[in-house]
């Protein structure tokens, strides 16, 4: 471990992927040098920083990596418990592995997020067929089983439409259940999908960027929309649930928390239910690249180097859209004004986060007008259309 952290400290991340890409080009202009691990040697952000491929067990190598960093973070939540332990004991390591770990548990974060006072769908473990039919009888359907760790974008997930799906659900996961358990959840008959992306610092400073809205499209975010045309009540509870998670797990660094809106009552208002924590930066935050003052990845860096956190206040409007499997025509988005464009130099296969673009604007009608455009340019119509149909409605 380097004794002191310098001008220019060298933070590890492990896990090469999009994220840490983005947060080498987050951190880079403050002087931060980058060190990545990844099990793949062509992993993305090896393209732009010193990239070991090693796997998550291979601590030989690992060894040389935790001496040439002065801290360690992550870019992908299922690096194992042990890799992340080692870690902690020979680096400074934010999140810590505790965080790490509740997160990689459908049911320990749910259980967290109850006793953090955040409400959540009902849910029940499930490791037998036996207990799928007794949770079943207790929550009813419609549901959706789910693998209970190392699920992502919408993939080890089963809806149940009415209990005769049963067996079929229990056949498309079950020989899962052993392995990383299930859970069963209540289907929520969301309003919208908003999430809060947040960051505290060593010392306990803790901010929030505006709440965005999302759409998923088969399990796979598809656009956000930030700020989200909320009501302040909301938002605000939002940022409450985010700091008590924060504060009980002693997190450091930046998180997210995916919520859905329940459409209240005449009594209960707009509710909100939370869905999964992502202990890392996160795909709803980076509008905040051109968005916002300072992005989700540059504050990571800074949470976790201990340095001072920047202003989360956004800049105008914006929209984040996914591609999806293979990139759309660059040059046709860049002539629509306002478009940024990050293509994360991977090569296309379906179901990839292969880039996204961000769409920016002074207010809701400039933002509608320049989606439109840009979806009509690239083929997209379908993806934009949800938003700016969100945006018209705010007018
Ligand atoms: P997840 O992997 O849990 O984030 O799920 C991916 C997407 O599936 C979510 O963003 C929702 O659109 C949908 N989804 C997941 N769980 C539920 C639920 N309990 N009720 C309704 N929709 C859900």
């Amino acid at each position: 471990m380097k004794a002191s952290v310098d001008a220019h400290p060298t933070l590890g991340i492990l896990g090469g992927g999009q994220l840490a890409r983005m947060l080498v080009l987050g951190g880079a202009p403050l002087g931060v040098r980058f060190r990545i691990v990844d099990p793949a040697a062509d992993a993305c952000a090896g393209q732009i920083a010193p990239l070991l491929a090693a796997n998550w067990d291979a601590f030989d190598k690992l060894e040389s990596f935790a001496r040439e960093v002065d801290a360690a973070t992550y870019d992908f939540e299922n690096v194992p418990a042990a890799t992340a332990e080692w870690l902690a004991a020979r680096t400074h390591t934010a999140p810590n592995a505790r965080s790490l770990a509740t997160a990689q548990d459908r049911v320990a974060e749910k259980t967290l997020f109850r006793e953090c006072g955040l409400p959540t769908a009902e849910f029940a473990a499930v490791a037998t067929r036996a207990e799928l039919d007794a949770a079943l009888g207790r929550i009813g359907a419609p549901a959706i089983l789910k693998t209970r760790r190392l699920g992502y974008d919408g993939k080890g997930q089963f809806r149940i439409r009415s209990l005769a799906d049963a067996g079929a659900a229990w056949q498309a996961l079950g020989a899962q259940a052993e392995r990383v358990g299930l859970i069963l959840e209540a289907f929520v008959p969301f309003d919208a999908e908003v999430s809060v992306v947040a960051v505290r610092a060593r010392d306990g400073d803790f901010r929030a960027w505006p709440v965005p809205r999302n759409w998923h499209v088969d399990g796979i975010l598809s656009a956000s929309l930030a700020p989200a045309p909320v009501d302040d009540v909301l938002a605000q509870a939002a940022f409450a649930h985010a700091r008590a998670v924060a504060e009980k797990l002693d997190y450091v660094g930046v998180f997210a928390l995916e919520l859905f809106a329940v459409k209240g009552n005449a009594i209960h208002g707009e509710q909100l239910l939370g869905n999964e924590m992502a202990p890392r930066v996160h795909n709803s935050g980076h509008w905040t690249i051109e968005g916002a003052v300072t992005s989700q990845f540059e504050n990571h860096v800074r949470a976790v180097l201990g340095m001072p956190l920047g202003d989360t206040s956004a800049r105008g409007l914006s929209c984040m859209l996914n591609w999806i499997g293979a990139m759309p025509d660059r040059d046709a988005a860049l002539a629509v004004p306002g478009v940024h464009w990050h293509d994360y130099g991977k090569s296309p296969r379906p179901g990839r986060k292969v880039g996204h673009a961000t769409v920016c604007a002074d207010d809701a009608a400039t933002l509608a007008q320049r989606l439109q455009r840009l979806g009509d340019a690239l083929g997209r119509t379908a993806q934009v259309r949800p938003v700016v149909d969100a945006l018209v409605a705010q007018r």
